[in-house]
């Protein structure tokens, strides 16, 4: 087993319609990946995203064994 970090879309406030989870090995890859997500299916720029927005996300993300 190792640790690796997870994230589901659809635990995001206003999301829940979507699909997408994202599990990385790393937290930084897991916030790259979770940016692409937001590009591809949200037209969001995370550039734009507050510092608000960043630590509520945070709270969303899981630690896994995979
Ligand atoms: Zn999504």
């Amino acid at each position: 087993m190792t640790k690796a970090y997870s994230y589901a879309c659809r635990d995001c406030e206003g999301m829940e319609a979507c699909p997408a989870s994202i599990v990385a090995a790393t937290k930084e890859e897991l916030w790259t990946m979770m940016g692409h997500h937001a590009r591809i299916a949200h037209d969001e720029n995370p550039d734009d995203w507050d510092a608000e927005t960043n630590s509520y996300l945070e709270t969303l993300i899981k630690t896994v064994e995979v």
